[in-house]
């Protein structure tokens, strides 16, 4: 901005020195030339506006102007050495945002260029030119009232032009740009549906929903701990990549243990890969419901986990005696329930079962469980208990009185089919994670 400032000033200095037919001022033409290469700079952080009187073109050679035209190609590779330097100031380190960074550079500076062969174009015939704008600003009477306020595509009232660079970039580095909001729609929108899904529950829509603010409310209350806006900014976008890392499931939870090791999120039975072998889509035990679906899903469904980053957010966060200790079922296949004798079709992918621990150690007790299932489970992820009419399209809970009594089980199954996609299950961190939010903006 320090470029910015400098270049108003000095052209309005040079302006005025010339009206009053003064001596010309300490900001030369060659100043001028450099603000110009620096305010290169200056745009990468704010809107670049460059003050000058239409007439003082007119009179000038063209020929002068000619000479920027190299400085911009020459500097690039400059301007994205100060990019970068900006970056490191501004604590940017994440090697997308720094990569999303120089591209914007890239796109500048042709956007820069072509403008720039615009502006130059226009100045050949500058009363023409002025005329035409001048029309067009009498009809739109609002749009210039204040002379010496910069206003983005206008024209200033008192004859001078403002010669402006909007660069995109910044809008996502201000921060607090509105990226989505409720009623919108977008492949985004789902992801983070789904990757705040611990954050009040929610299902994976592509829809910006009343589910989807009060969830974005919540991440902004409890994790960034800003003012709850309910509307996808640059900032939450950030957040949710750092929540991501930050409260990452342990990689322990990805290493396939041996058959006989039957607490862990793989599949014990020794016979799939651990996850199923996509057996019995569409066949039910009985009556056609999810809950007798015996689908094999191929994976664990990606709400789930992401739910369970949240429960280990909030624990750490409220300081609990309780913490994560691991993922002591998740998937059992056809053949683990032939192995077991047993008829599960939530724990096809639809279902994990956690220990915890207390002050460090393995908890069994019942009653913990029920204040965990109480105080996270419900309390933060809007789960319920025992799939009760009304209860879909939220995460369950399976009481201590069906059986979950040292453990917590909380599932998939009230969602909707078109929520429980084959696309939704993951079988690896990498497809648990995704891309970072940002890197798909
Ligand atoms: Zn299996
Ligand atoms: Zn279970």
């Amino acid at each position: 901005m320090k470029a910015l400032h400098q270049i108003l000033t000095g052209t309005l200095i040079y302006s005025t020195q010339r009206k009053k037919d003064l001596p010309p001022p300490t900001f030369t033409d060659r100043d001028l030339k450099e603000g110009l290469r620096r305010s290169w700079t200056a745009e990468l952080i704010g809107h670049l506006l460059v003050k000058y009187e239409s007439e003082w073109y007119a009179d000038e050679a063209l020929s002068k102007w000619n000479e920027i035209d190299e400085l911009f190609e020459e500097e690039k590779q400059q301007q994205k050495a100060l990019i970068e330097a900006g970056l490191d100031e501004l604590g940017i380190t994440e090697p997308y945002l720094r990569d999303f960074a120089l591209d914007v550079v890239d796109e500048a500076h042709e956007h820069v260029k072509s403008n720039w062969q615009l502006e130059k174009a226009q100045r050949i015939k500058p009363s023409l030119w002025w005329k035409q704008v001048a029309q067009a600003q009498a009809q739109n009477p609002t749009a210039n009232t204040e002379a010496n306020i910069p206003k983005l595509s206008n024209l200033s009232a008192d004859g001078k032009a403002w010669f402006i660079h909007p660069v995109a970039m910044v809008d996502y580095f201000a921060g607090n740009t509105v990226l989505f909001k409720k009623g919108d729609k977008d492949e985004i929108i789902r992801e983070i549906n789904i990757r705040l899904a611990g954050f009040g529950g929610n299902v994976p829509t592509d829809e910006f929903t009343e589910r989807t603010e009060n969830m974005i409310k919540q991440f902004q209350r409890d994790y960034m701990q800003v003012e709850e806006t309910g509307v996808v900014d640059m900032n939450v976008i950030k957040a949710i990549d750092e929540f991501s890392v930050k409260y990452d499931l342990p990689s322990n939870e990805w290493v396939k243990k041996p058959p006989t090791d039957d607490e862990q999120m793989f599949c014990p039975c020794g016979l799939c890969d651990g996850f199923g072998k996509s057996r019995h889509k569409d066949m039910y035990y009985g009556v056609k419901l999810e809950a007798t679906h015996r689908y094999e899903y191929p994976g664990i469904h990606r709400s789930l986990l992401w739910a369970l980053k949240a429960v280990i957010f909030y624990l750490q966060k409220e300081n609990s005696v309780y913490s994560f200790r691991k993922i002591s079922s998740g998937y059992r296949c056809y053949d683990r329930n032939l192995q077991t004798n047993r008829r599960t079709t939530n724990h096809k992918g639809k279902a994990l079962d956690i220990h915890f621990n207390k002050n460090g150690v393995r908890t069994r007790s019942c009653n913990d469980m029920n204040k965990l299932r109480k105080e996270i489970f419900n309390k933060y992820l809007g789960a319920k208990w025992d799939w009760l009419a009304g209860q879909e399209n939220m995460f369950n809970l399976e009481s201590s009185d069906i059986g979950a009594t040292s453990w917590v089980h909380y599932d998939v199954r009230e969602f909707d089919q078109i929520y429980l996609k084959d696309e939704y299950f993951c079988k690896d961190s990498a497809t648990l994670n995704g891309k970072p939010l940002a890197s798909l903006l």
